[in-house]
């Protein structure tokens, strides 16, 4: 699995609290604004701080998504109103 990770420049607000959890991640310019330094991450370390930054991001700029070429390998699952599984 893998992971995208995104900063929304509009979203930030430069509290830099993203890269106190994932600093391989993020570089921060000179006012403190997060701006993405690995794009895509695919070690469960990484992507375990990854996701921590993005909960920590009090303003909900720091995005991490899983891969869409990883949800197209992904099994199907059974809807929840329905025993067949959705393709
Ligand atoms: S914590 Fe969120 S708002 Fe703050 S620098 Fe990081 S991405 Fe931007």
């Amino acid at each position: 699995m893998s992971v995208e990770i995104r900063i929304d420049p509009i979203l930030c607000r430069g509290h830099a609290i993203c890269a106190l959890f994932f600093s391989d991640g993020v570089d921060l310019d000179q006012w403190g604004f997060g701006k993405v330094a690995v794009a895509v991450v695919d070690a469960p370390r990484d992507i375990r701080r990854a996701r921590r930054a993005a909960a920590a991001c009090p303003n909900g700029a720091f995005i991490v998504r899983e891969r869409s070429q990883d949800l197209a390998n992904a099994p199907a699952r059974p809807h929840p109103e329905s025993s067949q599984p959705v393709a």
